[in-house]
């Protein structure tokens, strides 16, 4: 048997929803042609983009193979990327940054764990601080960014109906006052899983809080502006000394490349910088110069605005129209309002419905769903009323329409049965 040390027994555990994507590794390994995979969060295969990617990539591994891939490089990332960076970033959005704010690191998912073993945890003799999730549900893959158990905290969202079908969350801003040891705070926008964008008013009294605790507001734009856009609409990302903004390629189409950046105060990026020198030494530089490639020339720009944003926005008004003609009018869902992202989050508001029997369920008619519980953290801690924790289910926009429309048609079949047999 190995012997585990506290966090390494934190993080060889399987967490809810590593467990599931497992699960539909699996399934999906063995005939991969007959289960409907509803649950995925790859972006969707685009030919015109996955042409773009493919070509500059050849073009930059023919060109300068050597320079990039056969020599380390600098832990804060390439410099014809950080410059590019700096240069787009002050051109969008009136910024003035240099090089001293950007990191760049082997995608985002690695720049908030290491924000989260740099900014929270034990901090002193009784002193522990904790990621803090200022609304949730936000996404799964910050439930296990910290090596301590209990290390991430989120806050229960209000709830406002909308419209007879439609759903929004908002921010407990009194709740998040009320939280104590905070050492970071961090939030999806657009949000995966539900879709909603933070508006101007919500980012300022985040920054407010942040700014009056002391400690980052890390801003995860992965489906925002000013790439890949798969937004209703455009929210800037904001300077501030208590800001680190967060962006990745790989919504934009290059998942498995692992390329994202971080922009924020020197104060913050310097100890990233650092860290990244002291774990994984730097990102991946092909892709790095790729980046830049595509930064400097308006590819990504182009991509983002006249094909990704089209593409996501026409699938989300097909998914809509077909929940609206394939779920029973007899049950009560809704969906949250689509603000952006690459995915539909659905609350059944009934006593008899809960997540996990939904994905048992489905799992039996070959279709896969993500229950709504791992979008929460420590949902069971959550206040008795907070019932749409185990009442909620993503489904995602970006696998072919004929397996959602099958894989929809197939949801609304369980559910009148689950509803059968409560
Ligand atoms: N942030 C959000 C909101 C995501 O949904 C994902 C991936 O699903 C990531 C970050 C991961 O991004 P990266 O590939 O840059 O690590």
């Amino acid at each position: 048997r190995v012997q585990l040390s506290r966090s390494g027994q934190k993080m060889s555990d399987m967490s809810g929803l590593r467990a599931i994507m497992e699960d539909v590794a699996t399934s999906t390994a063995v005939d991969a042609s007959d289960w409907l995979n509803l649950s995925i969060g790859n972006p969707a295969s685009i030919k015109e983009v996955i042409d773009a990617w493919s070509s500059l990539t050849a073009t930059v591994a023919a060109e300068d193979f050597t320079a990039t891939s056969s020599r380390y490089g600098p832990s804060r990332g390439m410099p014809a990327l950080v410059e590019e960076i700096v240069r787009s970033f002050n051109a969008r959005y009136g910024w003035d940054i240099t090089a001293d704010n950007v990191v760049v690191g082997p995608g985002s998912q690695m720049l908030f764990f290491i924000a989260t073993a740099l900014f929270a945890g034990p901090a002193g003799e009784d002193s522990f601080r904790r990621v803090v999730l200022p609304m949730t549900p936000d996404y799964a893959g910050y439930m296990g960014l910290s090596l301590e158990p209990d290390g991430v905290a989120g806050i229960a969202p209000e709830v406002e109906l909308t419209g007879d079908r439609s759903f929004r969350y908002a921010f407990d801003f009194e709740a998040l006052e009320r939280c104590p040891d905070i050492g970071m705070l961090l939030l999806s926008s657009p949000s995966n899983p539900t879709g909603r964008s933070i508006d101007g008013d919500e980012l300022t009294r985040l920054i407010d809080v942040a700014r009056r605790r002391d400690v980052p507001l890390i801003v995860d734009h992965a489906y925002g502006a000013p790439f890949p856009l798969v937004a209703a609409s455009e929210v800037a990302p904001r300077w501030d000394d208590h800001v680190i903004n967060c962006f990745t390629l790989s919504k934009a189409g290059l998942p498995a490349e692992r390329v994202g950046f971080a922009i924020g105060p020197r104060h913050y990026i310097q100890s990233m910088v650092s860290f990244m020198a002291n774990s994984v030494l730097h990102a991946p530089q092909l892709m790095q110069l790729v980046a830049a490639r595509a930064l400097s020339s308006g590819l990504l720009d182009s991509l983002a605005s006249s094909v990704i944003r089209p593409f996501y926005r026409d699938r989300r008004n097909y998914v809509e129209r077909l929940l609206t003609d394939l779920l029973p009018d007899s049950i009560n869902w809704r969906l949250h309002a689509g603000e952006g992202g690459m995915f539909c989050w659905l609350w059944i508001d009934h006593d008899w419905f809960d997540d996990m029997a939904l994905y048992r369920l489905m799992k039996t008619k070959k279709v896969f769903i993500v229950p709504g519980r791992h979008f929460f953290v420590n949902p069971l801690s959550m206040a008795p009323e907070a019932t749409y924790a185990t009442r909620c289910f993503r489904i995602s926009l970006t696998p072919d329409e004929h397996v959602i429309e099958e894989g929809v048609a197939r949801i609304a079949e369980g559910l009148m049965e689950l509803r059968g047999t409560s």
